[in-house]
């Protein structure tokens, strides 16, 4: 039980596939309570049934681009848990028409976007959530991917937006270090979700991985779950501002067929 008595915001869940949901598990199994916050009406449903299978939890909308909701989500989280241990951060969007075809003809508007949700947000939520950290040793861990490092077919703006999320990381260690809180994210792998979903041959993807990444295989939501309850665990005290591939190591290849 790595997480008892700890408490942690889980930000990210759509349904039983997202990688929110399999870190959620990880953590739930290791005795932690958790909080879930929910994207609009249309996804309370989900959530609400997924968390109705962990103990105790707690839910809440959460549109991370206003401010206003953030700032109720730290009431709510002051009210209810007093404090918190660790914050999981999973959330990205990109209009479909800007995850196909060319970079270059990015939108002005779809990268403010896609910066806004998938970037900007990490450091938004940190923010409101950091002073419920103090003295408790706290861990933010966000989800990137191979996109924001090289160029990956189609993902285009939401590589620029990853690379800004990676380097923002980066920041928020240095920035919150001192008050004894670390930030980190996982590099993933791909996995078939709703979010996936939006990327042009992402089945393609998956193959390409399966066929050269170096063990063989795509990961799972549950390879992804237990690398994020290690980071949120004191098992990984030591280790802040780092980017952690759970890609079964496809990062470390050079050349591979363009997919
Ligand atoms: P998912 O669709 O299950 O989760 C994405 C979540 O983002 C959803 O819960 C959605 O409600 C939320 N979201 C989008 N816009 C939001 C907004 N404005 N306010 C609040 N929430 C919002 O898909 P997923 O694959 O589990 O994605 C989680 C994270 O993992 C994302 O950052 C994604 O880029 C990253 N990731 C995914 C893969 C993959 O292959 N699935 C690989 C690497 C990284």
């Amino acid at each position: 039980m790595l997480l008892e008595g700890k408490k942690g915001v889980i930000i990210g869940v759509a349904n039983k596939r997202s990688l929110a949901w399999g870190i959620a598990n990880a953590a739930a199994r290791h005795g932690a309570r958790l909080a879930f916050s929910y994207q609009g009406e249309r996804l309370k449903e989900n959530v609400e049934e997924l968390s109705a299978t962990v103990k105790d939890p707690l839910i809440f909308p959460l549109d991370v681009t206003k401010d206003d909701q953030i700032a109720s989500m730290g009431d709510l989280l002051k009210r209810e848990f007093g404090t918190v241990d660790f914050l999981i951060h999973a959330v990205a969007f990109a209009k479909r028409e800007e995850l196909d075809g060319k970079f270059v003809d990015t939108s002005r508007e779809g990268y403010l976007l896609a910066q806004d949700v998938s970037s900007y947000s990490l450091t938004a939520v940190s923010r409101a959530v950091a002073p419920l950290m103090e003295g408790r040793e706290g861990s933010i861990v966000t989800l990137s991917y191979l996109g924001g490092e090289r160029v990956v077919s189609n993902y285009n703006v939401m590589g620029v937006a990853k690379a800004a999320l990676e380097m923002s990381v980066r920041y928020l260690a240095a920035d919150l270090g001192p008050q004894g809180i670390r930030v980190n994210a996982i590099s993933a792998g791909p996995v078939k979700t709703l979010a996936a979903a939006g990327i042009h041959g992402f089945s393609k993807i998956l193959e390409t991985y399966r066929n050269y990444a170096p063990l063989r295989r795509n990961v799972t939501q549950e390879d992804v779950g237990d690398t994020g309850l290690f980071l949120i665990s004191s098992l990984s005290r030591g280790i802040t501002g780092e980017v952690i591939h759970v890609d079964a190591g496809f990062h470390v290849l050079g050349f591979v067929p363009p997919v």
